[in-house]
């Protein structure tokens, strides 16, 4: 067993053995949904206050409104009641240091881990590689701003999305835990 599968299972033991919460219904009791970005830095339920059955939190590189968040999203207030989103991106994101061109080159190489430093991303391996990388829209980021106001605008905009769902538009910051509102998202989420 490696040391991570080891930990994982160890620490759901401790978490089952006083786990009283095997009652809760499926609706998110809160009513609302995040999007937000997969870094390991950001904890939602931590820097949104949300426990077990509370909200909903859909997570992709970057909290992109890619057409399956879109899809979660749509299932989130059609099936299961959800009545009030918000996008979460957040400073520092890997999403910045590259771009399709960048992802498409670096796959090409090898499928080993690239490293960065400050002139950019490089691959440390000849070989094994694929140009099927070239093919994906990897929704980079090069301004947070700019990407929260974007989502939240790709959502009110899709045909699926109801317009009295208001969408709220944030950057979480990660060296100080605070949600600092993008005005001009949250104002293209508004409820019409
Ligand atoms: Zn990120």
């Amino acid at each position: 067993m490696t040391k991570v599968l080891d930990e994982v299972l160890q620490a759901n033991k401790e978490y089952k053995d006083s786990f009283d919460k095997g009652d809760l219904p499926m609706p998110p009791g809160r009513q609302f949904a995040i999007l937000t970005c997969m870094d390991a830095r950001l904890d939602p339920a931590k820097y949104a206050g949300l426990s077990e059955g509370d909200a909903h939190v859909i997570r992709n590189a970057g909290g992109r409104a890619s057409d399956d968040a879109i899809r979660s999203l749509v299932i989130s207030y059609k099936l299961l009641g959800t009545r009030e989103w918000f996008v979460i991106h957040h400073t520092d994101c890997g999403m910045e240091t590259f771009n399709n061109e960048v992802m498409g080159e670096l796959l090409s190489g090898s499928l080993k881990t690239a490293s960065v430093d400050a002139s950019g991303w490089h691959d440390c391996c000849e070989g094994g590689g694929t140009t099927d990388g070239k093919f994906i829209e990897w929704l980079t980021i090069s301004d947070q701003a700019k990407s929260v106001l974007s989502d939240v605008e790709r959502i009110r905009n899709n045909s699926m999305v109801p317009s009295d769902i208001p969408i709220y538009g944030y950057i979480y910051d990660v060296k100080t835990a605070n949600l600092i509102e993008v005005p001009e998202a949250t104002e293209a989420g508004r409820v019409s």
